[in-house]
């Protein structure tokens, strides 16, 4: 069984806009530097919309529940890739089918490595991936650590934190998530940073991404409204939570500083 982390009700105060479930991957293997604070993220910014959010969490060997919305997945240890892959090969063509669906999800660093094709280890093993993205990464002799920011025509700035040795390079017509400003991104050499295939977006970035960034948030979150055949709310609901000054001004900084 998939074990429930916590369901609340929306705050907006009046009736619910209706219920999103949330699915957490792997978080025993897959959930460092952070990546958990994403989750939180969508689930808050879904609640002060007025959104009942209820999140699963799926680990190895589990059900995998239905009706999901919005997967979320985090960074790991080539160790902890190695551990989930048996089962993300098994789950493979139920996350493709959600994914072509237009279900939203975003995975973070070490699964998205596992979304492509595969990941090389610097051991020399070849761990598989389920080819969600058309890219694949090579382990590298260092590693790519520090504050990036990139650009996109999709979610303008975006702002986080890398730390990887895998070197992911994207097929020709597969579209990143960004173009780096500032770091390394996918490879440290062409520019591009993530990928984003249907309403997926692979990325390195850390640290959580989410409260940074609170536009991707909000694309997720219409994308899984959507999902739910729920109406988005959007703006139209002026909870205190959805004020984006101190994010604004944390990624101007963020934006300004050198790596
Ligand atoms: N093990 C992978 C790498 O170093 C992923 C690391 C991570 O998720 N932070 O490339």
């Amino acid at each position: 069984m998939s074990a429930q982390f916590y369901e609340h009700s929306g705050e907006a105060g009046g009736a619910s806009a209706g219920a999103l479930r949330v699915l957490q991957l792997y978080p025993r293997d897959m959930n460092i530097y952070g990546d958990w604070g994403n989750t939180r993220v969508l689930a808050r910014r879904a609640q002060w919309r007025g959104y009942d959010v209820e999140v699963l969490s799926y680990d190895p060997g589990d059900e995998l529940p239905d009706g999901v919305h919005l997967v979320v997945g985090g960074g790991g240890q080539d160790s902890g890739q190695e551990r989930i892959t048996a089962d993300l090969q098994a789950r493979a063509a139920e996350l493709r089918a959600w994914a072509a669906d237009g279900v939203p999800m975003l995975v973070i660093c070490g699964l998205y490595q596992l979304f492509g094709h595969r990941f090389l280890t610097a051991r020399g093993s070849e761990i598989p991936g389920i080819s969600v993205f058309d890219a694949e990464t090579v382990a590298g002799d260092g590693r790519l650590i520090g504050n990036i920011t990139t650009t996109s025509e999709v979610f303008g700035g975006i702002v986080g934190y890398e730390n990887h040795s895998g070197l992911t390079t994207l097929a020709p017509n597969q579209a990143p998530f960004g173009r780096v400003r500032s770091g390394d991104g996918n490879n440290g050499q062409d520019g591009t940073e993530g990928a984003l295939a249907h309403h997926v977006i692979g990325t390195y970035l850390h640290g959580s991404l989410l409260p940074k960034n609170p536009a991707v948030a909000d694309w997720l979150l219409e994308r899984a409204a959507r999902a739910a055949g729920l109406e988005w709310v959007g703006d139209a609901v002026a909870h205190p939570g959805l004020d984006g000054t101190w994010a604004d001004r944390a990624r101007a900084v963020a934006m300004s500083r050198p790596r």
